[in-house]
Order: structure tokens, then C-alpha cells, then sequence
């Protein structure tokens, strides 16, 4: 027997406002934010089981991913880009699932370069270091490596697929000599698990050019069980550094950027924080996300979202694609991490894996 799909999927699409949404300006959603980021998911499947994330019970052999036939083509996704760039939109972001298993993802980069946009891909880097020379010849500009903890027992046990730490090190060293740095290596903190762990992180990349960021640990999905004692506050991890390595905040590189930026005094780099659950940053979220088979979504912690896939495989015209995404981008009013709650963090949201971090 298969197992019901956990994972929400879409509504159908967004009514369409009288007028174009889009007179050639910037587009402003129903708070005034600009949109400026998009995140692809190019896969729901993963080869990790992270167990904040894609718990094993919950993803396991039963588990029905999405069909090849459900999921958006390159030319698709390139299509959809384009129309996004038209938009306003700044930067790429592919992420996943795990968008490394997903095959021949060289070949989206050169198409996706062509919009002359800044492309990143986040990746758990378990298949990087063989893929960097490929993805950087297509475009590629930067990426983002996740890797929880340098303790091979630690990580082996979150990433529940006994991966060890070398070869996400491996990866990360590979990506930065092919001209994909500065890394930004990202580690989710987790009260328990590894937050004992965030100092001896920081130590082994400062002064390395890349730049670790900690997570609190998000209510995202159904499946992990989140509870907010699980979550260690940014305001702790910096401290911890902070007193052994005096750390100084700088300003942000762009309007909207996720991570507060800490830099140390001594001049070896710097970190970042994001605290999506004690700071929230709703009032900047500048991000859509498209899931792997072509719904819209206008938060992480959205419920459902709009039916991109339907219009375009039905036929639809750049400009009716644009006035659609236009639409959905100006209703958009989420702020959830400003009204997250005991009771919101039960909710039934889409999953992480489904629609990317
Ligand atoms: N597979 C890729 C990876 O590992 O980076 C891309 C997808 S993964 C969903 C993107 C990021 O989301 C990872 O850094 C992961 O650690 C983070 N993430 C997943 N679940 C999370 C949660 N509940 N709270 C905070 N971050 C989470």
C-alpha cells in the first residue's frame, strides 16, 4: 500500500486583478515589500534524512515523491525565471529537496545564466564536489553548503543517512576552488543536538573566506515535531562566540538579506545569524518560492500555494503568466514568523523539502 502524500499541495490559481499588475515599476505586495528573490525547488527527493527535516518514518520507502511527469521541465523553470526577472527579481536561488540529485542540473544553470541575474544554489553538499567545475562553467555564481556539526557522530545522527563530515568538507573546499566562494555554510541549531557544537564551527572556518550562518531551528512542515524549547536563540549563539572571539554587527549587504552579519574584530571574517523565531523578518521578506512541480508560494510557512504549472502547460502566454505571478505577489500579506504562537506552530504547512529552505 502507498502512503498518503504528506506534503499540501496547491490551490488553484489566483484570480487575476482588473488591471496589469505590472507597469514596468517595482512590484509591491500588500505591505509594501518588493519582490526580489526566488527560490526553485528543482527536487522534492533527497538523499539525507535530516531529522528536522525529512524524518525517515515520515519519508520512507512508501513514501510517493512527486513523478517525473509532475515535476517542472528546465525550459519550464527557465521560462517561469524569466518572467520573474522581468518582475524585479535580483537572484536565483535552486535549492531543493536535494537539487544535486536531480540530473544534468548544469544544464538549468546555462539556461537560467542567461537572464544575466545572480544565480546560488543551496545543497547539502554530499554531491558537490564532482558537480563544482560543471555548475561553475554553466554560471554558476555562489553557493551555500548545509553541514550541522564537525562531529562525525553528531552529523552521521542528524543527517540519519551516516554521511561523514570529509566529504561535506570536501565539497565545500572543491566549490571554493572552482570560484563558487565565498561559501556560506549553513548550520541549523538545535537545542540538545548540536548546539554544543557552534563554537568549534565557528573556529573551523574563521579566517577560511567562508561565512557560517546559524539557524534557530524553524517550525516549517508537519513531520519534525518542532517545539520552541527545541530552538537556541541567535542572541545565545552570538553570545557564545562573541565571548570568545569579540564579534562587532554590520550592516546588511542588500535590503531584505536573512542573515544579521557579525563580523570578528580581529579581523578573521565574519558570521551570520538567522532568527526567524526570536527576530523575525517578515517586514523585508522579499522572497516567492517555487515548488518542484510549479506552485507559487508567498511564505516558508505558507499552507498552500497557486498553480502556476496549470496555466503554463495550458497553454498560458508570457503575459498572462506575468499578470498571474503579478497578482499573487500584490495580495501577499503573510507574516507569520511575527504571529508564530504555540498554537500557529501546530498548523498544517507545506513541507521544507517540498518547497525548499
Ligand atoms: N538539500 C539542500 C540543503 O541541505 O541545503 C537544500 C534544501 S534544505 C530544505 C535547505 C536548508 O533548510 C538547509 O540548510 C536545512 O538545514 C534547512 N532546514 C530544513 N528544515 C529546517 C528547520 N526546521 N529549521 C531550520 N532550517 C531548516
Amino acid at each position: 500500500m502507498m502512503k498518503k502524500v504528506i506534503g499540501i499541495r496547491p490551490e488553484s490559481g489566483a484570480s487575476r486583478p482588473a488591471a496589469a499588475a505590472f507597469a514596468g515599476g517595482r512590484l509591491a505586495d500588500a505591505l509594501g515589500r518588493p519582490m526580489r528573490d526566488l527560490r526553485i525547488s528543482v527536487t522534492d527527493r533527497c538523499n539525507f534524512r535530516c531529522v528536522y527535516c525529512m524524518p525517515r518514518e515520515v519519508f520512507d520507502a512508501n513514501y510517493r515523491f512527486l513523478p517525473h511527469s509532475a515535476i517542472l521541465s528546465f525550459e519550464e523553470i527557465a521560462r517561469l525565471a524569466r518572467i520573474f526577472v522581468g518582475l524585479g527579481v535580483k537572484k536565483l536561488r535552486l535549492t531543493g529537496g536535494e537539487p544535486l540529485v536531480r540530473k544534468n542540473l548544469e544544464r538549468l544553470v546555462a539556461m537560467l545564466s542567461e537572464l544575466k541575474t545572480e544565480i546560488t544554489l543551496t545543497t547539502n553538499g554530499s554531491l558537490l564536489a564532482r558537480q563544482v567545475d560543471s555548475l561553475k562553467k554553466a554560471g554558476l555564481d555562489r553557493v551555500t553548503v548545509s553541514l550541522d556539526s564537525l562531529d562525525d557522530a553528531t552529523f552521521r545522527a542528524m543527517n540519519d543517512a551516516d554521511f561523514p563530515v570529509a566529504k561535506v568538507i570536501e565539497g565545500i573546499e572543491a566549490a571554493a576552488a572552482a570560484g563558487l566562494g565565498p561559501v556560506k555554510i549553513n548550520m541549523v541549531v538545535k537545542r540538545g543536538v548540536n548546539d554544543g557544537d557552534t563554537a568549534a564551527m565557528a573556529a573551523r572556518w574563521r579566517g577560511s573566506g567562508h561565512i557560517v550562518r546559524f539557524i534557530e531551528y524553524m517550525d516549517v512542515g508537519a513531520t519534525n515535531g518542532w517545539r520552541m524549547d527545541d530552538v537556541v536563540p541567535s542572541a545565545e549563539v552570538v553570545r557564545r562566540i562573541g565571548s570568545r572571539w569579540p564579534l562587532e554587527p554590520i550592516g546588511a549587504n542588500y535590503p531584505g538579506e536573512v542573515a544579521q552579519r557579525w563580523r570578528y574584530a580581529d579581523g578573521a571574517g565574519e558570521i551570520g545569524v538567522i532568527s526567524s523565531v526570536t527576530q523575525a523578518f517578515c517586514a523585508s521578506c522579499n522572497r516567492m518560492r517555487l515548488s518542484t512541480e510549479g506552485s507559487l508560494y508567498t511564505c516558508l510557512f505558507a499552507s498552500s500555494g497557486h498553480d502556476l504549472k496549470s496555466l503554463l502547460r495550458g497553454g498560458a502566454s508570457d503575459e498572462q503568466l506575468r499578470d498571474e505571478i503579478a497578482a499573487v505577489w500584490q495580495r501577499r500579506a503573510d507574516r507569520y514568523s511575527e504571529i508564530r504562537t504555540a498554537e500557529t506552530a501546530k498548523l498544517r504547512k507545506v513541507e521544507m523539502s517540498y518547497i525548499g529552505g
